[in-house]
């Protein structure tokens, strides 16, 4: 890396983005509107890819078509964080590459993730290492029913989790795992699931927006409120709780920490679930109902640039529209106070992320 590698960005340089999913395409949008380029490293098409100046098709463990790319930008980031460890550590060698591959790889296993998280002094659901049905047998018998059963790696809107409930088998529970590392967490009986995202920059500045209280259907996310209904104190410690691991992770961009809100004697607890290295679908409403989007937030962080405003500008609810949820695009537009944002996905498959409406009062 050149000496000057880490200065911040001018306007016309050009940013590296790895992913071509619809948060690669709000990416390159916010970077625009700042006057900074993005060009799209993937190995298939993807929304992204129709914003963007340029584009890369090459698999992540294409070692020539990285070098080719990072010649061709002056920062990388990421827009999932299923991103190789090697993909990560080749780019680093050669320029910047924020949150940096450290941060990446704690976000990339449950196991990891939980152990760092409590060794902040920060709360997680209980946990046990599974590699086998005598270590399920033994964490189940610690834990207690019901518990989750979750592939350390690579699971996303609950996808390698299953619940294991009372008289249930443990060993088909096990099988669904298909011989991958699995974690074994106790199961947290939450009030709210809320959600703190926010950005750190390169000099340790910290920004967060207000809390997201977040609502699932399938697995998948479907509604985010903020604020969240909490109180101020709970909101206070989300937001300090988010910080000190952004603060460990040496982390610069956006961060997202998705939390369990437990009631315990009237009193509110807060019981970190995971962390999201990237911009967040329940920041989507930054967009409309903040003064800096969250997509713009994290560009002008990796850029070294000065953190925006975070203010929230009202009451906000942002609903995805998930599969045919999107048929309703022409109808959606016609509401008044309604804002529409479509991805330009094809096929409305059901539980895609096809686009997002938020709604500001
Ligand atoms: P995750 O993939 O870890 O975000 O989990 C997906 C969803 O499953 C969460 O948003 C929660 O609704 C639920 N969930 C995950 N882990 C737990 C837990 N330990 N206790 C209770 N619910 C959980």
């Amino acid at each position: 890396m050149g000496a000057d590698s880490n200065a911040s960005l001018s306007p016309g340089d050009t940013i590296g983005v790895l992913g071509s999913g619809q948060l690669g395409r709000m990416l390159a949008a916010a970077a625009a509107s700042l006057g900074l380029k993005t060009h799209i490293y993937c190995p298939e098409g993807g929304p992204a890819l129709d914003v963007a100046a340029a584009s890369t098709r090459a698999a992540y463990d294409d070692d020539d078509a990285l070098a080719a790319f990072a010649k061709s930008v002056k920062r990388v980031t990421y827009e999932f964080e299923n991103v190789p460890a090697h993909t990560a550590a080749y780019l680093a060698a050669r320029l910047p590459v924020h949150p940096n591959p450290g941060a990446l790889a704690t976000a990339q296993d449950r196991l990891t993730e939980k152990t760092f998280i409590n060794g902040l002094g920060v709360a997680t659901a209980p946990f046990a290492r599974i590699d086998n049905a005598g270590d399920l047998d033994a964490a189940l018998a610690r834990l207690g029913r019901p518990a989750i059963l979750k592939t350390r790696r690579m699971g996303y809107d609950g996808k390698g989790q299953v619940m294991i409930r009372g008289g249930d088998d443990a060993g088909a529970a096990l099988a669904e795992m298909r011989g991958q590392p699995a974690i074994l967490e106790g199961f947290v009986n939450f009030r709210r699931e809320v959600s703190v995202v926010a950005a750190r920059g390169v000099d340790g500045a910290f920004a967060a927006f207000d809390i997201n209280e977040n609502e699932h259907a399938n697995h998948i996310l479907s509604v985010t409120r903020a604020p969240a209904d909490v109180s101020a104190a709970t909101a206070d410690a989300a937001v300090a709780t988010a910080r000190k691991i952004a603060d460990a992770l040496g982390y610069v961009g956006v961060i997202a920490v998705e939390m369990f809100v437990v009631v315990d004697n009237g009193v509110e607890k807060l019981v970190v679930n995971e962390i999201a290295p990237r911009v967040h679908n329940s920041g989507h409403w930054t967009i409309d109902g903040a003064e800096t989007s969250q997509f713009e937030q994290h560009i002008r962080a990796i850029a070294g640039w000065p953190l925006g405003s975070p203010k929230i500008l009202g009451r906000v609810e942002m609903r995805n529209l998930i599969g045919a949820d999107v048929l309703r695009w022409r109808e959606l537009l016609a509401e008044p106070g309604t804002r529409v944002h479509l991805y330009g996905k094809r096929e409305a498959r059901e539980g895609r992320k096809m686009g997002h409406v938020t709604r500001v009062e």
